[in-house]
């Protein structure tokens, strides 16, 4: 990574500026240089993998209509949606109440080598792929899929982010930074990463890339921060393998709120699988209960999606100024019904999956082949 002779130069704050440039030198400069008691504490949760019945409860019990942020709008999240087994009738109602969603690939390939070596042609294939899925069978077409984040969290160096460049996707959500105080803002991929590249054998760009990265900030799984020896942080929830009880998940969500919070204000990232949640109904009402706590005590947090932040970033506004910011009012409340009661269901072979009968959920006709990654249309011309 060093040794790239065309890697891309430090941060230079005077040639980067906003709204479509952002970075500084140790990552952790507030935009705008507002001070921190003016910025508003964004928290953002999200969702990675297929959504199907496994999960569509939770998410409806969670996004329930009644968590409003401080403008009055309800709390919204970002889903990473992979391929096999999505419910796309259930990503058109996700996408209907305002949530953003972004693309974990088609695949989920469970070779973790494969994502570090994969060629921009086979990241085209999966990133570049599963959006035209979603966009064909949720129905989507506001060009709101601009998010990508790679399975298991491995980078795919500057052939992921070239991709990006080429498929006009605007943010990855993939590079971890290791637990540091203050944490990290988001910041593009101009110049060189404000951090090191964190992980094992990880394959962190090296190049100039117009992409922004929303880093995922790794979280302190201390019990007792102010005693505890040193633990290397967590970037998903789900992987603070030490959380064994509801009372340590909340104490957990309240210690690295306050680190934000009291810092340098960097956006809270709360990543998860459903099924962490799902199959601990304990940590499910302790995140519920924390979460209407802190918007019944805060008038200057908000849980939007990534969207919204990098909206934020690109126009920083003090908290004061938060309930007439447009972008934050998108899909305030939503009303009506889903766009259909009883969705097609698919039932689907594929040539490439070979063997296995899938089904697809859609509200629109359904296609003669179940969508992969060399026929994501699924009309089985390739
Ligand atoms: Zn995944």
């Amino acid at each position: 990574i060093d040794n790239d002779p065309n890697r891309a130069p430090p941060c230079d704050p005077s040639v980067c500026v906003l709204p479509d440039c952002f970075c500084s030198e140790d990552g952790t400069t507030i935009p705008g240089n507002l001070p921190a008691k003016d910025v508003p504490m964004m928290i953002t949760v999200t969702f990675d993998d297929a959504i199907n019945n496994n999960n569509i409860d939770l998410y409806k019990e969670m996004f329930n209509g009644r968590r409003k942020n401080p403008n009055g709008c309800e709390i919204k999240a970002t889903f990473f949606v992979s391929h096999k087994y999505t419910n796309y009738s259930a990503v058109q109602e996700t996408h209907r109440k305002g949530h953003e969603i972004a693309v974990h690939s088609i695949t989920h390939n469970d070779d973790e080598r494969f994502w570090s070596n994969a060629t921009v042609d086979d990241w085209a294939k999966e990133m570049a792929g599963m959006r035209i899925i979603i966009e064909k069978y949720a129905n989507i077409t506001d060009n709101s899929v601009v998010g990508v984040r790679a399975p298991y969290l491995r980078v795919g160096g500057n052939n992921q982010f070239t991709m990006m460049e080429e498929q006009a996707f605007l943010y990855d959500s993939t590079i971890t930074a290791p637990l540091s105080n203050p944490p990290l803002w988001p910041y593009t991929m101009y110049f060189r990463m404000p951090h090191r590249c964190h992980g094992n054998l990880q394959s962190c760009p090296t190049r100039s890339h117009a992409v922004w990265e929303m880093v995922m900030n790794e979280l302190d799984r201390r019990e007792d921060p102010g005693n505890d020896e040193y633990l290397p942080g967590c970037a998903m929830v789900d992987s603070c393998s030490n959380i064994l009880t509801g009372d340590q998940f909340y104490n957990f969500l309240n210690h690295n709120f306050d680190r934000h919070y009291e810092q340098n204000r960097a956006p809270l990232g709360l990543y998860f699988h459903a099924a962490w949640l799902k199959n601990n109904p304990e940590f499910l009402d302790a995140f519920l209960y924390w979460i209407d706590e802190t918007l019944a005590n805060h008038n200057d947090v908000y849980f939007v999606t990534m969207t919204q932040v990098i909206q934020w970033i690109q126009n920083p506004r003090s908290i004061n100024e938060l309930k007439s910011f447009e972008p934050w009012r998108e899909k305030c409340t939503v009303e009506g019904t889903p766009a259909c009661w009883v969705p097609h269901t698919c039932k689907l072979t594929s040539k490439e999956v070979p063997g296995e009968t899938i089904n697809l959920q859609t509200c629109v006709r359904c296609p003669n082949n179940y969508p992969w990654i060399n026929d994501p249309t699924g009309d089985g011309f390739f």
